[in-house]
């Protein structure tokens, strides 16, 4: 595990520092993202050839709520998996107020030479300066910031870029799933199935009779069970990301593995903007655009354009200090 890629027409695709376009090449994860979007297309396959064309209304919530969530939770999953979560490029630097304050101070009195802030580089990272918000993820192989964790189902690392997709695209196929469970009630009560029909278990020797009513003879009962119990999945588990995440920014997160201290996320900070009110932008898979401000506190870095190929060293700091 760690840094891959791999070259497609000309482009490379991958986690390295001289990566192009940010992938995580792990085996699992595709897989497991691969199945996360052929769930998305069979549930909405299923709906649209079996659950809907008895009725106008539920073509209409189909096509105009179902399809809509679908389509959003689709773009924020892609946005999620192909955008660079965070990851410290090479080349990064302290900014000035991490710097020690020996080399701020070196030309003054010794007494004042101390440092105010430990320098972090990580040797996994080829030693590459690691900012203060920054954790190692060891799938990508880099230090990205703001790790929230490393997600199969998206193959990529959630961190202070993309995390944002991640709630849209677990906030979008939750309301989808609503709306297909929604469709699935509709047509057990439609197919005299009764209300509670749509349990799957219990619903199982239901489904395997035969109803007369227009709209209920077909598909075969295994592929209605499947849609049934496949949506209950989605819900649930989307439901459960929603308020991790939730219970994650109103009570703060752990920074790194052996940090006991509570970092508090404000919303802005994972949504973009300059203030934590709520802004239309905020439910869009859009680019997260930080003001200046925000973004040099969320990263800790700044860009050595001298040295882009290589880590942060104290020297190098102190000959662009004296030229400077
Ligand atoms: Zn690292």
């Amino acid at each position: 595990m760690g840094r891959k890629d791999c070259s497609v027409n000309g482009t490379l695709y991958g986690t390295s520092f001289g990566a192009e376009q940010w992938l995580v090449l792990n085996k699992v994860a595709i897989v497991c993202a691969s199945l996360n979007v052929s769930t998305h297309i069979l549930v909405f396959l299923s709906l649209a050839i079996n659950f809907i064309s008895y009725s106008p209304m539920a073509i209409i919530i189909f096509e105009f709520i179902y399809v809509p969530c679908l389509g959003f939770a689709l773009v924020s999953l892609f946005m999620t998996s192909i955008t660079d979560p965070g990851a410290v490029p090479m080349g990064a630097w302290p900014l000035e107020r991490y710097m020690p304050i020996e080399i701020e101070n070196q030309n003054e009195n010794s007494q004042t030479r101390n440092t105010r802030h430990t320098i972090e580089q990580c040797e996994k990272c080829e030693g590459n300066y690691k900012p203060p918000l920054a954790r190692h993820d060891k799938i990508s192989g880099r230090c990205v910031v703001k790790v929230d964790h490393f997600c199969p189902w998206v193959c990529n690392v959630i961190g202070v870029f993309n995390r944002k997709f991640f709630i849209l695209f677990a906030f979008y196929t939750f309301l989808s799933s609503t709306t297909a469970l929604v469709l699935l009630v509709m047509r057990s009560i439609h197919c005299s199935y009764g209300v509670g029909a749509w349990i799957p278990i219990i619903a199982w020797n239901k489904f395997n009779f035969d109803h007369d009513i227009v709209g209920c003879k077909k598909p075969s009962s295994f592929s209605i069970l499947a849609t049934h119990a496949v949506v209950m999945c989605v819900f649930f588990s989307t439901f459960v990301t929603l308020l991790a995440q939730y219970l994650a920014v109103t009570k703060g997160s752990r920074r790194g593995t052996n940090d006991s201290e509570l970092v508090k996320t404000e919303l802005n900070e994972i949504f973009g903007g300059s203030s934590n009110r709520f802004e239309w932008h905020w439910l869009l898979p859009l680019t997260v655009e930080f003001p200046d401000e925000v973004m040099e506190e969320l990263l800790g870095y700044q860009i050595d354009y001298f040295h882009r190929d290589q880590h942060w060293q104290q020297n190098y700091f102190a000959e662009s200090f004296n030229t400077s």
